[in-house]
């Protein structure tokens, strides 16, 4: 960092900012959490300086020695970690870990059914508006007005009516267990691929926490930076090697050039930290952390959709307090709590204003906090947003967040670097 400092005045300040923004501020992203600082001395080392197109072992330049080793501990990891027998550790992000799939299996044309943006699937599930919308025919399923979980029964009478080749779950904002088992009977009944997106549930898939997709489906795709507390960064897996070697391809040379050892490396780091038992310990927290959350915003009259969660999520219908999204989102954020406005199943708004708040305990549960920290959060929430324009209760959400923040610091270490 004192490198940068000298070299780079300017960027030097924001990363400061940056961090002290990271520090004073509930970080309730759902898709966020905060790396170690073993993950980002990996991340910030002499490995982005190489080259190396192809795989370890197998690289199209020379003095690969070294990443090919970092390569291979980061694959060894990855299917260690979730019981794969193939793993690709290069795509750059979760988007690319999609494409590439698509790549693999499917043709321009074919069908594909995923869950509908606006429920909570993710846009490189069909949205119209990535490539999976633009180059395959999307059938999107949704779920139950009534429990707003998945509607097993639903989604087997679609693909009976649409016979699609490649079949995806796994989801963006769904805060409900998602049964593997189920997706692969329908998908044996028509004949379709299945794919599983856990970049959200990753972290918790590893840990036993929630079923894992790998037995079931033909491809399971993650991200690495969320749950998981990596690196940002795309993951492959699957449990079918011939298929792994197709998906190798799909990523290199089909959709990637050079791998990012540097992140490779980072992502090895925080696959070992995943194998450890603390994570486990930690997984179980993040869950009982959003339950805690959860109850105590039912409790104070803010609905949560499908009335709680099983996992790191919660999804706030704002309409039961008579708020949009896009004004609860502004609310917390002047009480320094970050988090995104999200559409709830159903929205009568626009995406851009949303009747939801998604909320997450990954990252404040990496810093510490618990389930009676997490009970306090709902309270600080619900102050504000049912009393918006009291002054008074403004100011003391604040300095509620400011004490939480004091008591759970966050890299302590890299405090004071720049001068402010
Ligand atoms: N898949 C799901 C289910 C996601 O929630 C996300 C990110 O939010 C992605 C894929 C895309 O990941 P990335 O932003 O790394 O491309």
């Amino acid at each position: 960092f004192d490198f940068l400092v000298h070299s780079d005045p300017a960027i030097a300040q924001i990363l400061q900012r940056e961090l002290q923004r990271q520090q004073a501020h509930l970080e309730l992203i759902a898709s966020e959490n905060f790396t170690s600082p073993a993950v980002m001395a990996a991340q910030g080392s002499v490995l982005t300086n190489k080259y190396a197109e192809g795989l370890p072992g197998k690289r199209y330049y020379g003095g690969c020695q070294f990443v090919d080793e970092a390569e291979t501990l980061a694959i060894e990891r990855a299917k260690e970690l979730f019981g794969a027998a193939h793993a690709n550790v290069q795509p750059h992000s979760g988007a690319q870990a999609n494409f590439a799939v698509f790549l693999a299996l499917l043709q321009p044309g074919d069908t594909i059914m995923g869950m509908d943006l606006s429920h909570g699937g993710h846009l490189t599930h069909g949205s119209p508006v990535n490539v999976s919308g633009k180059w395959f025919e999307v059938q999107h399923y949704g779920v139950s007005p009534d429990t707003e979980q998945l509607d097993y029964d639903q989604i087997r009478d679609l693909a009976l009516q649409h016979r699609p080749k490649l079949m995806i779950c796994g989801y963006s904002a769904y805060p409900r267990t998602i049964h593997f088992d189920k997706f692969r009977a329908i998908a044996d009944e028509v004949g379709a691929y299945l794919l599983a997106d856990i970049a959200h549930i990753a972290g918790l898939v590893v840990t036993g926490h929630h079923p894992n997709p790998v037995p079931y489906c033909d491809v399971v795709t993650t991200t690495t930076h969320k749950t998981l507390r990596g690196p940002r960064g795309g993951l492959i897996l699957t449990r079918d090697a011939e298929l792994g070697k197709k998906l190798d391809k799909a990523v290199f040379p089909g959709s990637q050039g050079g791998p990012l050892e540097h992140v490779i490396a980072a992502k090895a780091v925080a696959f070992g930290e995943a194998l450890r038992p603390d994570f486990k310990t930690y997984s179980a927290q993040v869950i009982e952390n959003a339950q805690a959350l959860a109850a105590q915003l039912q409790q104070r009259g803010c609905k949560t959709v499908s009335g709680g969660t099983d996992n790191h999520l919660v999804l706030v219908d704002l309409r039961s307090v008579g708020m949009t999204g896009k004004r609860a989102d502004q609310l917390v954020s002047e009480v320094n709590i970050t988090a995104n406005k999200n559409t709830v199943p159903f929205d009568p708004e626009s995406p851009f204003v949303t009747s939801g708040l998604r909320l997450g305990s990954p990252a404040m549960t990496t810093r510490g906090l618990g389930a009676a920290e997490f009970t306090e959060i709902a309270d600080i929430i619900a102050d504000r947003l049912l009393q918006p324009e009291d002054v008074a209760v403004t100011q003391n959400c604040r300095q509620r967040v400011a004490q939480l923040c004091d008591r759970f610091p966050l890299y302590p270490h890299l405090t004071g670097l720049v001068p402010a």
